[in-house]
């Protein structure tokens, strides 16, 4: 997608751009019964389908060697049907001791993607990616810079998770086994923008065993840039996940700079319909406010946004700004986000600061941008 000063065209949110070769279809991409209908078009019963799944999400097995309720000889066969390897680890970076690790997944396609797993006393938060690149155009953010390669599939999304979940139970990570106990739909791209795999992932991520994951969804954020219609959507699907809401200004003039959607979808309009998602599931939502010094942090601002949501069922997180290669936008003052953050619970607004995990590693809040990393 080129960058031009343009506003995004609406057309595209739910468009399919063109993919050249297809990747292999999963038993991710599919629902349990489409699962069970996919075995009988391979000529196989439709249980073989139920039993592989708890395989992959039960017991995040992806060797067929260990499938010991399916007959030897057919194992590998089955594997290639239904558990294809979508994503292959090209490399991984870590910090914080070993805490913080972000992987880097090339597709079959050769497109590259990552995904960030974070550690910490009582959970383990997987950041994964929904889109190769995004189309956006978030002046801030890195992943926007490039521009959107393609949607990823519902089995390449939740190939990243379940390949974060293997990891935790591995004991790779220091501490020994854990469980990956959230998800984040934070990294590469915007989620509403691919809303029918994300939807598949949410579902793969929610449903009990062995139809899924089982991890509930109050432990999944879809964080977005206030694609209303997908907000909409979401609010219908009874599945009440974290909503959270990218957005960085409460006034529409700056808005249109730093969330060039906003063209389409005001302020005003994005938090309505973050509203009715609150209201529909019982849900608190997030606001989030990346702090650009001397560009969104303003106290005038940090009053018309606590104006703003001082009688919304919303939480902010202020997330100190990850300066992009190139940008000429840095974080905020130390001071300025302390008064900032000051003056919206003068409101009465719930605020936090969100942390930089993995800021040195490029793997913090929109700093993923594979294509750049991959380069020679
Ligand atoms: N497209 C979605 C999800 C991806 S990014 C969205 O925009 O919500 C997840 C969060 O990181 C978003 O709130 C995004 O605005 C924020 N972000 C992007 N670039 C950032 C940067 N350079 N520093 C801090 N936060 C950033």
């Amino acid at each position: 997608m080129s960058r031009s000063n343009e506003p995004t065209p609406i057309n595209l949110v739910f468009d399919e751009p063109p993919q050249k070769k297809k990747p292999p279809k999963h038993l991710a991409d599919f629902s349990p019964e489409e699962r069970r209908e996919f075995a009988k078009e391979n000529g196989l019963p439709a249980f073989r389908a139920t039993q592989i799944a708890n395989h992959y999400f039960s017991h995040l097995s992806i060797d067929p060697n260990t499938w010991s309720d399916i007959p030897a000889e057919m194992r590998e066969k089955f594997a290639e049907i239904f558990t294809p390897q979508l994503i292959t680890l090209v490399r991984s970076v870590t910090c914080d001791n070993g805490m913080t690790r972000k992987d880097l997944w090339r597709l079959h396609d050769g497109v590259l993607v990552e995904s960030v797993l974070m550690r910490y006393t009582e959970r383990t938060t997987v950041c994964i990616s929904s889109q190769a690149g995004c189309g956006m155009d978030c002046p801030f953010c890195a992943t926007g810079q490039a521009g959107l390669t393609r949607n990823l599939t519902a089995g390449e999304i939740t190939e990243q998770i379940v390949a974060a979940a293997r990891t935790c139970a591995s004991g790779e990570l220091p501490g020994g086994p854990t469980r990956l106990s959230n998800i984040v739909f934070m990294g590469m791209g915007e989620p509403m923008a691919n809303y029918k795999a994300v939807m598949r992932s949410l579902r793969n991520i929610t449903d009990a065993a062995p139809d899924g994951l089982g991890i509930s969804a109050r432990s999944v954020t879809v964080s977005t840039v206030g694609l209303v219609n997908g907000i909409e959507k979401l609010t219908q699907e009874g599945l009440p996940v974290t909503l959270a809401v990218s957005l960085h200004t409460p006034d529409d003039d700056l808005r249109d700079t730093l969330v060039p959607i906003n063209s389409r979808w005001k302020v005003k309009e994005v938090l309505a319909a973050a509203d009715a998602y609150a209201e529909k599931t019982g849900r608190r939502y997030s606001i989030e406010y990346a702090l650009i010094r001397d560009i969104n942090d303003q106290t005038w601002r940090a009053d018309l946004l606590g104006r703003l949501l001082k009688n919304r069922n919303a939480h902010v997180n202020l997330i100190p700004l990850n300066p992009t290669p190139g940008s000429k936008w840095t974080a905020s003052r130390r001071e300025d986000e302390a008064e900032f953050q000051r003056i919206l619970e003068s409101y009465g607004v719930a605020t936090t600061v969100r942390d930089t995990r993995g800021r040195e590693i490029d793997g913090a809040c929109g700093q993923l941008a594979a294509a750049e990393l991959a380069k020679p």
